[in-house]
C-alpha cells in the first residue's frame, strides 16, 4: 500500500484503465510522490547498483573515451559536456578526473546536467563539487544549448523511460492497460491497437515501444546533425527488436511486482536499441554498435586501467579484481552481455574508440 497507489487507483476509477506509458510516468515521475522525485534509489542501501557505482574504472574510461572523441573531432575550443540522469553524479566525476590526462579537453567542457530529481541534483553537486567544474541543470534535454558541439552521456537513463506495451489475441493488437479490481492495480487490454502493427505474433505475445526513448534519440541525432558531437547510451536491453514483456520493478536489490508500490519500487523496461538505432539513423546520425558493455570497456583498456589502479593500492587488488569481472561478466550477473553500448555521431565524424 502506497500513497501513490492509491492515488492512481482514485484517477482510473474516475478516468478509466490508463496506458502502461503514463502508469510509469506517474510511478516515477509524480512530482510529489514519485520514485526518482522522493529519493537518492542507489547503492547497497537503495533498491538497484549501476556500473559507475560498483567501479571507478567505468566512468574513468568513459572519461578517456570523451576526451579521445574531443580531439578527433579537432579539439573544439568549447565543448557541451552533458549526461542524462547522472545519478549521484559519479559517472561524470569519475569522468572528468580521468579527463585531466587531457587538460585542453578540461578546459573546453561546459557541463550540462539533465536530471528531474531535486534530491540527486543535490546528490551530484555534492560530488562534482571537487571536480572544479560547475555543472547548469536541466529538467528535460530540449533546453540544452545548440551553439558548441555536443557530447552527451547516458547510462541506465533510457530504461527509465515510459513505455507502451501492446498484447496480441486473435490475431490483432490490444494495448495493455493499469486498471483496477478491489483497490487492487491490475493488468487489462484497452481497444484495439489504432495503428497497423504488422508483425506475425501469438497469441499472449507483448511487444513494447518507448515513444519517449525514440524521441530522445530523434532529437539528439538532429542536434547532432546541427551542432557536431557525439552520444553514448548504456543500457540493458536487445540488439534486435522482438516480443516480450521487460517491465520491471526492482526493490532493495529484489524484484518486485511492478503494480504493487508505484513511488517505492524502481520501474524499468529493456531498452530496444534496434528501434533506436534506426530512428537515429533516419535523422541523418552515425550509428555505431551496439556492442555489448563487456566488449566495449575491454576495447577501451579496462584490463590495464584495472591493473593501473592496483599498482597503486596493492593491498585492493582483490576488490578491483572482482569490480572489473562484474562489470564485464557474462555469467553471474551477466551485466557484461545484458548491457549494449550504442554511439551516435554526426555522419562525417571519424569512428568513435570501442566499436571495433
Ligand atoms: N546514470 C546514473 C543513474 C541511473 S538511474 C548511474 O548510472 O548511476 C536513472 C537516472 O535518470 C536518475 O538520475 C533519475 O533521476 C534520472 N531520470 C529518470 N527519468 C528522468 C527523466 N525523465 N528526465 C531526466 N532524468 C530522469
Amino acid at each position: 500500500m502506497t500513497a501513490l497507489r492509491d492515488e492512481i487507483v482514485a484517477l482510473v476509477r474516475a478516468e478509466g484503465p490508463i496506458p502502461v506509458a503514463r502508469y510509469m510516468e506517474l510511478a516515477l515521475g509524480h512530482p510529489r510522490l514519485g520514485y526518482y522525485t522522493t529519493r537518492d534509489p542507489l547503492g547497497r542501501a537503495g533498491d538497484f547498483t549501476t556500473a559507475p557505482e560498483i567501479s571507478q574504472m567505468f566512468g574513468e574510461l568513459i572519461g578517456l573515451w570523451l576526451a579521445q572523441v574531443w580531439a578527433d573531432m579537432g579539439s573544439p575550443p568549447r565543448v557541451l559536456l552533458a549526461e542524462a540522469g547522472p545519478g549521484r553524479g559519479t559517472l561524470m566525476a569519475d569522468a572528468l578526473r580521468a579527463a585531466k590526462a587531457l587538460p585542453a579537453f578540461r578546459q573546453a567542457v561546459e557541463l550540462h546536467l539533465v536530471e528531474i530529481s531535486l534530491v540527486l541534483r543535490e546528490a551530484q553537486a555534492r560530488t562534482l563539487a571537487a571536480s572544479g567544474v560547475t555543472p547548469t541543470w536541466h529538467a528535460a534535454m530540449d533546453t540544452l544549448p545548440t551553439d558548441a558541439p555536443l557530447l552527451l552521456i547516458a547510462n541506465e537513463f533510457l530504461d527509465a523511460l515510459p513505455i507502451r506495451q501492446f498484447q496480441a489475441g486473435d490475431g490483432r493488437w490490444f494495448e495493455r492497460l493499469v486498471g483496477e479490481r478491489d483497490g487492487a492495480l491490475v493488468f487489462g487490454l484497452g481497444a484495439e491497437a489504432e495503428a497497423a502493427i504488422t508483425l506475425p505474433a501469438s497469441d499472449g505475445d507483448v511487444l513494447e515501444v518507448s515513444p519517449a526513448a525514440i524521441a530522445v534519440v530523434r532529437a539528439i541525432a538532429r542536434r547532432l546533425a546541427g551542432q557536431g558531437g557525439a552520444a553514448l547510451f548504456v543500457d540493458y536491453g536487445h540488439a534486435r527488436s522482438g516480443f516480450g514483456d521487460t517491465l520491471q520493478a526492482m526493490r532493495a536489490h529484489a524484484f518486485a511486482d511492478p503494480l504493487e508500490s508505484p513511488g517505492e519500487a524502481d520501474l524499468t523496461a529493456h531498452v530496444d536499441f534496434a528501434a533506436l538505432a534506426r530512428a537515429a539513423r533516419a535523422e541523418g546520425a552515425a550509428v555505431h554498435g551496439p556492442v555489448t558493455q563487456g566488449v566495449f570497456l575491454t576495447a577501451l583498456g579496462l584490463e590495464a586501467r584495472a591493473a593501473r589502479l592496483t599498482a597503486s593500492a596493492p593491498a585492493k587488488a582483490e576488490t578491483i579484481a572482482s569490480q572489473r569481472d562484474r562489470l564485464i561478466d557474462v555469467e553471474a550477473t551477466g551485466m557484461g552481455r545484458l548491457f549494449k553500448v550504442l554511439a551516435l555521431a554526426a555522419a562525417d565524424a571519424p569512428e568513435p574508440p570501442g566499436f571495433r
